[in-house]
């Protein structure tokens, strides 16, 4: 792309300063959520090895935070995150949440953890159904927990669960009382994918508005999205633009319901688009994304950006053809960038001029017949279809997938409860 630009061939509007915002940070710091909201995606279960190895690769690639587990759901896990902190990593750091519980936040400190972010929620309902609190016993219990955490000489932050439907006066009041009782970030939490990117935007605004002006020390902001509308990656996005400097992400995406903000997605977005520094090493992104899909045993769609199988594949004549005469045609970065190779799957799209090209990288000779020839019968090898046998195997393939997930369905729990009574 960049020599396009130069030769006046290509225009980047990416670049134009009238496209970024004034709050555009230098930097964004990646905190890895996938041994932890990641591992909660429904049908995961992870070994402590496991763990430990996809823990290390994070550190390895330039992570700067790892939530390495949820000690409070058990002892397991406690140990799992124990392992993890213990583990001695190079570049992150090892985080573990704690509900606004002094329970929760022992079981963090007894992991050795040394960052624990704090989460209670501040919309109205969740207070009123899920915690049956007051605002103002919310307040108070937030407080105690983060002078807890503080006095434990632990980094503390807090996340505002469903931050984005909360009342903005009260949410900002629970910055506040956090920031004061000794809390070094705050998070904004899109706890159920909900919010629209203007949206993201105005928060991100008013929250600054009311919690940087004025004041010396500007408190890091972090942002935690999920996916159920699709707009994870977009929702994180605008939060940066607004001057977020710590984007909550899973490794291909996973999380709990439709997931969260992917890894590789938003680190190669920020890098490419935005020209911000994470800190990734985006060569060891793909390796990282296909040593997490096997532990996850969850098949990343083919198509998904940047580790799909497809990202970097090209099929149809035309465009292979494009990718031959220019790299840039049909590919926005060079999948070196993000580990990859380019690739081609031939079938009845193929070209002549295809054919030629794989001849003669392949230092094959062939005569203007023989090329022919090949062509017509890679295109029929495509259309030579045998569908309702690649659909019982497709159906075969989706329900061995199935049987893989961990856990109790609901049918499945059922089926115990019967057995008992
Ligand atoms: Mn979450």
């Amino acid at each position: 792309m960049e020599s396009l630009e130069k030769a006046g061939l290509a225009v980047n509007y990416n670049k134009e300063r009238k496209t970024k915002s004034k709050s555009l940070p230098k930097r964004v710091h990646i905190w890895d959520e996938t041994l932890r909201d990641g591992e909660q995606t429904p049908g995961v279960a992870l070994t402590i090895d496991e763990k430990i190895e996809i823990a290390k690769m994070l550190d390895d690639i330039g992570v700067a935070i790892i939530a390495a587990g949820f000690p409070a759901v058990s002892p397991r896990e406690t140990d799992a995150v124990k392992a993890i902190a213990s583990e001695g990593l190079r570049n992150a750091i090892v985080a573990a949440p704690a509900r606004a519980m002094i329970s929760d936040i022992n079981a963090c400190i007894d992991a050795g953890v040394s960052e624990i972010p704090i989460f209670i929620a501040t919309s109205d309902f969740r207070l009123k159904y899920q915690l049956r609190m007051t605002r103002e016993e919310m307040l108070e219990r937030l407080a105690e927990c983060v002078e807890y955490g503080k006095e434990h000489g632990l980094v503390i932050d807090y996340i505002a669960e469903d931050s984005t439907r909360s009342n903005m006066d009260f949410l900002c009041k629970a910055y506040r009382v956090a920031i004061d009782a000794g809390a070094d970030k705050i998070c904004v939490a899109d706890t159920v994918g909900f919010v629209r990117p203007r949206v993201m935007t105005f928060i991100m605004q008013e929250i600054k508005e009311r919690l940087w002006t004025g004041s010396k020390y500007k408190v890091p902001i972090a942002v935690h999205c999920h996916n159920d509308f699709g707009l994870a990656n977009a929702n994180t996005l605008a939060a940066i633009e607004e001057g977020a400097t710590y984007a909550h992400v899973c490794v291909n995406g996973y999380g709990e319901r439709a997931g969260n903000a992917a890894l590789e997605e938003v680190v190669i977005a920020l890098e490419e688009l935005y020209d911000i520094r994470t800190g990734i090493e985006t060569e060891k992104m793909f390796r990282l994304s296909k040593l997490v899909e096997r532990h996850f045993m969850i098949p990343l769609p083919l198509h998904k950006a940047i580790s799909g199988d497809n990202a970097f594949t090209h099929s149809s004549g035309i465009h292979s053809h494009g990718q031959l005469t220019h790299s840039m045609t049909y590919e926005p970065i060079s999948p070196i960038r993000v580990g990859r190779r380019r690739e081609f799957h031939l079938g009845k799209f193929v070209g002549r001029h295809f054919v030629e090209y794989m001849l003669k990288m392949g230092g094959v000779r062939a005569n203007e017949e023989q090329v022919k020839e090949i062509a017509e019968r890679v295109k029929k090898t495509h259309e030579d279809i045998k569908k309702r046998q690649s659909k019982e195997c497709f159906d075969k393939v989706k329900e061995e997938l199935r049987s893989l997930r961990t856990g109790v369905s609901e049918r499945e729990f059922w089926a115990i409860v019967f057995e008992i009574i």
